[in-house]
């Protein structure tokens, strides 16, 4: 449930409509109720947070609701709104106070949309308000930034060596600072602008991944991609001319679908696959075991790899049945002829069971955190040239 729910009370429809799609932008759940008689009942089972009030309304006034609102056993922040001048607005509140309700604010109508926003701003402040329009704004100013997570490939016993790493998108918001996926990859997903944000993501790590070839870094790329794309049946060809755009080999990425990204369409998401696979394009069953996992899709889609979520790997240390179910994993991607990943190693101990389970790569904080181009440099330098583990199975074994 959403944890900002606006209720407007207000008898003109227009001006109630207009002042619940300000709420609406502004990340409220909304309802907007025009008949007074109905104020108690709403309340009640909607449990706003927020309500905005009109005072002036035909049959019941704003201050009986007021007095109703006193009697209910729920607590919301209360705006009076009123055509009337701002001494009548003053009483209101008082009154509204003295019956124990919360009156947060009060405004003249009409009110300017701006004005309204920084009331209702006010109201969530513990929470980060983030529109589409927001969002939409920030890719065009560039505020969008793109993160890398580094990825180790066993090469031989005891050396892991980066040479890949995965993009991963945040927002550098003026206001709340660094912003991570999950506060803005759904909003993307739901209006649309995952398709700019990911057009974003891929220019941006392939236009890295070409300097730091430049500089004799060389760097395969994973980029996260929504479930939108698999049923886009002209990405396959857009995606490679991008990657000859940027002199890249095409097999030098990875793209990483979660499951329930993979399952959607099925045939359509086939078809898609597989044409990224004809240009050598890798494709990789993200945060396996987690979603509503399916051996079918698993056996059916055409991956190249697949990354086994967080949780396991976590658990690896302390629980025997973890172990038992990544090493199970790991035999049955390469008996599907796909590489197996860990993400999430935080410590050397994972590492070497991992190892010793014949797992292709890792990912994970014992490598490196996700960092910015610069800063994984340092952490590649430090990371490829450190010693050989010579303990290396041994302790998993
Ligand atoms: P993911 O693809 O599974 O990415 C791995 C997440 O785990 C990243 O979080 C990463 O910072 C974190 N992580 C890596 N190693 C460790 C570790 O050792 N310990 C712990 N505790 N965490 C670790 P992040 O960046 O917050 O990304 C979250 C998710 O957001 C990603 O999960 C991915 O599904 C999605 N995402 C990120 N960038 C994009 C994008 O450009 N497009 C789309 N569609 N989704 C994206
Ligand atoms: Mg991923
Ligand atoms: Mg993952």
């Amino acid at each position: 449930m959403n944890e900002n729910r606006l209720l407007v009370m207000d008898d003109d429809a227009d001006v109630g409509a207009f002042f619940g799609q300000v709420g609406e932008d502004l990340g409220f759940d909304v309802r907007v109720i025009a008949d007074p008689d109905k104020f108690s009942s709403v309340v009640m089972e909607f449990s706003p947070t927020v309500i905005l009030l009109d005072l002036q309304m035909p049959g019941k006034d704003g201050i009986e609701l007021l007095r109703e609102l006193a009697s209910l056993d729920r607590n919301p922040k209360v705006l009076i709104a009123s055509g009337l001048d701002s001494r009548v607005l003053t009483t209101a509140q008082e009154l509204g106070t003295s019956m124990g309700v919360e009156v947060a604010g009060a405004f003249c109508k009409p009110i300017a949309l701006d004005e309204l926003e920084v009331l209702l701003v006010r109201l969530k402040s513990q929470t980060k308000i983030i529109t589409v329009n927001h969002l939409r704004q920030a890719i065009e100013q560039g505020q969008l930034v793109v993160h890398y997570l580094p990825k180790a490939t066993l090469k031989s016993p005891g050396r892991w060596i980066i040479e890949g790493a995965e993009a991963l998108v945040r927002w550098e918001h003026p206001e709340y600072g660094l912003l991570y996926p999950k506060e803005f990859i759904g909003l993307a997903e739901e209006s649309g602008l995952i398709v700019e944000v990911t057009d974003f993501v891929f220019r941006a790590s392939m236009e890295q991944a070409r300097v730091w070839f430049a500089k004799g870094l060389y760097m395969e790329l994973g980029v996260n991609l929504s479930a939108q794309f698999l049923g886009d049946l002209g990405f396959p060809d857009r995606l490679l001319t991008l990657v000859r755009e940027n002199n890249l080999d095409p097999s030098m990425l990875t793209l990483e679908l979660t499951e329930t990204a993979a399952m959607n369409d099925p045939s359509v998401a086939l078809d898609i696959l597989a044409r990224l696979r004809v240009k050598n394009i890798n494709v990789c069953l993200d945060d396996f075991g987690t979603g509503a996992s399916s051996l079918t899709h698993l056996y059916r889609m055409p991956f190249s790899e697949v990354k086994l979520d967080n949780q396991f790997t976590n658990d690896m240390r302390l629980r025997a049945d973890a172990r038992a179910l990544v090493e199970g994993l790991i035999y049955l991607a390469h008996k599907l002829k796909m590489r197996a990943c860990a993400e999430g190693v935080e410590d050397e101990g994972t590492l070497e069971m991992l190892e010793a389970m014949n797992c292709d790569k890792v990912q994970g904080h014992l490598i490196g955190a996700a960092v910015r181009a610069k800063d994984l440099e340092a952490i590649v330098e430090r990371w490829n040239t450190r010693p050989i583990n010579q303990s290396r199975t041994a302790a998993a074994r």
